[in-house]
């Protein structure tokens, strides 16, 4: 059977139709006629980093990506296989039923190490089975060679403020301009009735009507082996999730710069899940809540907003110029810090049995939800590093074993902010006292009482004074001193220092 010019759009980290930069040029050039494709490779399964909980978060938004492009007349096959093997048996198929390849296969750039590697290697695949390629930006609004010290040299920034400073003028430029109308275009789908049930021309029945079609469809499989060991409730997905809470968020916007650093109350916009798994895009978000416009009113929490939006691009940056970050210290001074790494404390950490109230809150709101506020996930790492004298990579690989949002650059960097070794970071000297904290931002102790149910009787001023007995709310005493840790943590990190205690 013969079908002319078809294509493929090879879904990874863009589960969505609307605004997807890479799906709709592969639609223009085949008239509709493309295939959604995704392949999983089940050995990521025994990543010493995976979560139950975010894959299952992850496949709901493909089963939501597969409904969506099925409503409109398109389709998604999900196979259990590496795309290095994927492709080329896809297309020996073809070939052996006289079909035509597909004429392009497209994808959105990642920019993750892992991730550059196998597209560089695709590409060869690609080119070898003489299959046209085509990647797009996507996921970011500038890419990280975009973002450059001056346009000649290249060369990356490392704080983040000169960094947020161009990239604030390029939003601004026509050019910035251009790319959110680009995707803002697609924010309209909101609206159900602008939807169309005939987009897309064609389904993968088209090409699956022989026996030997060397695919099964994986995502029930995966949905159903997972769903056994999902230990949350998982959010809704997909993009008509991710844009009504965009929605929901508008209404809250004004009260962003004061809101954002109390846990108590739900003044974030909760968006990082959805932007995880490019349920929708920062230059969509952008454009729903206008944050471009020069002529919007009361602009510190559109502002504030912003700068949050920035550093995610920052993080981006960092990881995309310097991949060993990954395994490494970005300040190379510190990667051979003799870290304590008491497994005892690290345990009490994970499980929040610390004794610190906004420390135990904080990991226990990751336990329960798959989400941690940023200011406690600061806390958290913070006390990690520098009260229990513990290597980071310990406290990063716990929390992308549990956030439903984990991703690598924004988890890195947060962790190498707080650890002192990241670029642009806390500095190593001014730690963070987990009681001040507490008082500061959970004054009232609501959030702690949220999750530390045993206080949740405790008078206020039990809550944040460290020599306080809590004993008879059976809550344990604080494991550690945050005075003298604070010294040896001082001692730990400064040059020259030995390391020792
Ligand atoms: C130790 C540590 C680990 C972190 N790990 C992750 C992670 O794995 N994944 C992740 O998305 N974020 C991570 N963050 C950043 C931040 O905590 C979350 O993005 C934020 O809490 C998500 O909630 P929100 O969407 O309501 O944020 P909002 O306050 O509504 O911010 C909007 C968006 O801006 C971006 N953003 C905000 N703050 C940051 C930041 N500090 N760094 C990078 N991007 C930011 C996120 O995409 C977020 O969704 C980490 C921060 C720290 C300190």
């Amino acid at each position: 059977m013969q079908i002319e010019n078809w294509g493929l759009h090879w879904f990874r980290r863009d589960l969505r139709v609307p605004g997807n930069s890479a799906l709709k040029e592969n639609w223009k050039q085949t008239k509709g006629r493309t295939l959604g494709f995704f392949c999983f490779d089940s050995k990521f399964l025994s990543r010493s980093d995976f979560s139950n909980n975010r894959f299952a978060f992850f496949l709901k938004t493909l089963q939501r990506l597969k409904t969506d492009l099925r409503e409109q007349g398109g389709d998604l096959l999900v196979v259990d296989c590496l795309p290095y093997e994927a492709f080329p048996k896809l297309f020996h198929y073809c070939r052996s039923k006289r079909m035509s390849l597909p004429t392009l296969v497209t994808w959105n750039r990642d920019y993750e190490p892992f991730a550059r590697n196998r597209d560089n290697k695709i590409k060869t695949v690609l080119h070898d089975e003489g299959v046209q390629a085509l990647d797009f930006r996507d996921h970011l609004i500038f890419e990280p060679h975009e973002i450059s010290k001056n346009d000649h040299s290249g060369d990356f920034y490392q704080i983040y403020s000169p960094f947020f400073r161009k990239w604030s003028s390029r939003l601004k430029s026509s050019e910035g301009e251009h790319r959110i109308q680009l995707q803002a275009q697609a924010n309209r789908y909101f609206s159900r009735h602008e939807r169309k049930t005939d987009l897309f021309k064609m389904t993968w029945d088209k090409l699956r009507n022989d026996s030997d079609f060397p695919f099964a469809d994986s995502l029930d499989r995966f949905v159903d082996l997972n769903s056994k060991k999902v230990t949350i409730p998982i959010p809704e997905a997909g993009f008509f999730a991710a844009y009504k809470n965009v929605l929901k968020f508008k209404s809250q916007i004004d009260q962003y710069k004061d809101q954002r650093d109390s846990p108590a109350v739900n003044g974030t916009s909760g968006l990082s899940i959805f932007l995880k798994n490019g349920s929708l895009t920062v230059a969509q978000i952008i454009a729903a809540l206008d944050l471009h416009s020069r002529t919007s009113q009361r602009q510190a929490g559109r502002n504030q907003f912003t700068k949050e939006l920035a550093w995610r691009e920052f993080y981006y940056s960092i990881l995309f110029h310097r991949p060993e970050v990954e395994k490494h210290s970005f300040n190379p001074k510190f990667e051979n810090i003799k870290w304590v790494n008491d497994q005892v404390f690290f345990r009490r950490w994970k499980e929040g049995t610390t004794g610190v109230p906004i420390v135990d809150a904080g990991m226990r709101q990751l336990s329960q939800t798959g989400w941690m506020h940023n200011r406690v996930r600061m806390i958290v790492a913070s006390f990690l590093t520098k009260d229990l004298l513990i290597d980071w990579r310990w406290g990063e690989n716990h929390f992308m074993k549990n956030l439903l949002d984990g991703d690598l650059a924004a988890n890195n960097g947060g962790w190498q902010w707080a650890a002192s070794t990241g670029c642009d970071p806390q500095p190593y000297f001014r730690i963070f006292n987990p009681w001040l904290q507490g008082q500061k931002f959970d004054p009232a102790g609501e959030y702690i009482k949220t999750f530390v149910t045993e206080l949740r009787d405790a008078p206020k001023e039990f809550i944040h004074e460290p020599t306080a007995d809590r004993s008879k709310w059976h809550y344990p005493a604080p494991i550690v001193d945050h005075s003298i840790q604070r010294e040896r943590a001082i001692r730990l990190y400064k040059p020259g220092s030995d390391g020792r205690n």
